[in-house]
């Protein structure tokens, strides 16, 4: 889904909590087929409904117990088909519960028929409306509005397995929903169109949209297989639509050959206009306000993140969100986006995320709609946090880890949730990525920087990093910090410091009287309002060294002790790198073999000093005094 700016627009007129469904004392039902017949007329605030559901009762113990369903109060049940007889229900607070003849059979059905005018919740999950004087009736589900428009179970992690869904309409209306068009006869002055979806289908993915369209394809080869992508615009916005859907066409085959084939290759793609201000990822049909490029990437990205794979529970929403979003950054990265400027698209996120200085990408209340599709959150940071993950892992494993996502055979055409992507990322990079899920899905906020730095007369440049994180939730974030150093005669070179511990400082010779240091210019990080200045590190703190070397080691007494507790020797040409505490007796001994022989730069920290220098490591006899 996404939402149009201004978006404070949904939050004050749908600022709603509203109750999902439990199932206790309830069969466990699992659904695996709804047949939906609905008459609408967009000119009428009425629809009739006859939805025959098909369900396996999971547990045999539970088969005398009555299966519930969600279903709005402003709907009324008229009867309950079972086969010839009809069943007791029971239709109250939102729930419809059906009672069994005696017990359920494995696999069984029945037919909820129903009417009424159905009252808008949530989003606008059904909406009588009108363009350009012209009704339209569409609904728009997520995340709890379904039950205002069809009996259905409206739990995330059970996906129905197919679904066919009939409407009749006036004529001169056409109806669009999910899978393929079927058949489509006109009787009487009544439209009859049958659309039938064979793939798994979330609740809140089935929609329905009816009013006068307009109708043209686009064809996409991808592989072997064309794909038509169908879209049904508004007729008065019929050339305007056609100027931008085309553009689409190009994102789709790469979407196809970087994460995997489209996931419902055997029917259709396709685009509905309707009236809410933004787009929802409706599965084959996403429906939208607008034909942005953007937009139109981003829904189809849930094509695959959120309908194929979708999240296991609203809290883990950011992984159909965020990677929604960051998706429309793929498509610019390859020329195909809305944007061409990478840097600012990705400024323009760290700015929306850090809207909300303690706010968590790990939805906790989930209840709560504006909350849950706080779009600062689960759109902004998600897919700044999805780029930090990238280049923490590479580019390889990044993609290797998509691809192993979709294509896994427990989340395909099924659910996953975050700790499920997160295993994922560990194994195919091999690295414990613990702290980084902790830091930014777990935990709260984002750092805060202050860096000072000071060159000192031997020409070494000391850079200290210091973060107050904006939720206490973090004790600290551990981040690459880019900076870009600039010199007096115009020298640049920019700095990724791997900043691990709070007060880290950094030491290296860049080879220029340094004039001033940019915090990253080119938004790589999640952070805003950093602090950046010169100042004195190392005071009041100049040890003197004595240096014993031989064949087996290099030894470096330190002579004042007390004020340093760390030590760390970076090769100055090469990665050679070694830290350790620093002993009681003050003594650093590097044994000949484990560090090359050579120029280093030798860091010593303590709680409130810092030292740097440059030594010359070798394995010679010889003794001297620094
Ligand atoms: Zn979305």
């Amino acid at each position: 889904m996404c939402f149009f700016k201004p978006q404070n627009i949904f939050f004050l007129t749908f600022f709603i909590i509203i109750q999902t469904s439990a199932y206790p004392q309830n069969a466990d039902a699992d659904m695996i087929f709804l047949k939906l017949e609905l008459e609408i007329n967009p000119e009428v605030r009425f629809l009739k409904g006859k939805a025959t559901e098909f369900f396996r009762i999971k547990n045999k113990s539970e088969k005398k117990l009555p299966v519930k369903l969600d279903l709005s109060d402003s709907l009324k049940v008229l009867n309950v088909l079972y086969g010839k007889d009809t069943l007791e229900f029971s239709h109250k607070n939102n729930f419809l519960e059906i009672k069994p003849q005696n017990s359920w059979k494995e696999t069984d059905s029945f037919s909820v028929v129903y009417q009424g005018n159905p009252t808008k919740t949530g989003l606008g999950s059904v909406c009588y409306s009108a363009h350009d004087g012209i009704p339209v009736f569409w609904t728009l589900s997520e995340p709890y509005g379904a039950k205002d428009w069809v009996p259905i179970k409206q739990d995330i992690s059970d996906k129905i397995d197919s679904v066919f869904i009939t409407i009749k309409c006036p004529e001169k209306y056409k109806a669009v929903s999910n899978g393929k068009l079927f058949k489509e006869t006109v009787k009487k002055n009544i439209r009859t169109t049958e659309w039938r979806h064979k793939y798994p289908c979330a609740y809140y993915l089935i929609a329905v949209a009816v009013t006068q369209y307009k109708v043209y394809s686009e064809f996409v080869v991808t592989g072997k297989d064309t794909v038509e992508i169908v879209n049904y615009v508004y007729p008065e916005r019929y050339e305007q639509c056609r100027r931008k859907t085309w553009k689409l066409s190009e994102v789709f085959k790469m979407f196809c050959d970087s994460l995997c084939q489209y996931p419902f290759i055997k029917e259709k793609y396709g685009h509905a206009q309707f009236g809410w201000q933004g787009g929802m990822e409706h599965q084959t049909i996403s429906f939208l306000s607008d034909f942005s490029l953007d937009l139109m990437i981003h829904e189809l990205a849930h094509q695959w993140f959120g309908n194929m794979v979708t999240c296991k529970s609203w809290s883990d929403i950011f992984l159909n969100e965020g990677f929604a979003t960051y998706c429309e950054y793929l498509a610019a990265e390859k020329g195909l986006g809305q944007t061409s400027d990478l840097s600012q698209w990705r400024k323009a996120m760290i700015k929306k995320a850090c809207r909300n200085p303690q706010g968590c990408l790990n939805a906790k209340d989930t209840l709560n709609i504006g909350k849950l599709f706080d779009t600062s959150l689960r759109y902004s940071k998600g897919a700044m946090v999805i780029h930090l993950l990238r280049r923490e892992i590479g580019d390889a494993a990044f993609f290797k880890t998509l691809r192993e996502y979709l294509n896994n055979k427990t989340f395909k055409y099924s659910n996953a949730c975050a700790k499920d992507f997160f295993n994922l990322v560990s194994k195919v990079s091999g690295k414990n990525l613990d702290w980084f899920f902790m830091q930014w899905f777990y935990g709260s906020g984002y750092p805060i920087y202050d860096v000072k730095w000071q060159q000192t007369s031997d020409g070494l440049l000391n850079i200290k990093i210091i973060q107050t994180p904006s939720d206490s939730s973090v004790s600290f974030f551990r981040c690459k910090v880019p900076l870009t150093v600039f010199g007096s005669d115009g020298e640049r070179i920019i700095l990724k410091l791997n900043n691990t511990y709070q007060g880290q400082t950094f030491t290296m010779e860049p080879g220029f009287n340094v004039r001033y240091i940019v915090f990253d210019t080119e938004g790589e990080i999640l952070t805003q309002n950093p602090k950046i200045e010169k100042a004195v590190l190392c005071t009041n703190c100049y040890p003197a060294f004595k240096i014993e070397s031989s064949n087996a080691s290099y030894k470096i007494n330190i002579l004042n002790l007390k004020k340093f507790s760390f030590y760390t020797l970076k090769s100055i040409n090469s990665a050679n790198q070694l830290r350790g505490r620093i002993t009681g007796n003050g003594k650093i001994e590097i044994k000949a073999g484990t560090m090359p022989e050579g120029e280093y730069i030798l860091q010593l920290e303590g709680i409130n000093d810092y030292y740097a220098t440059k030594i010359d490591i070798y394995y010679k006899k010889r003794k001297k005094e620094i």
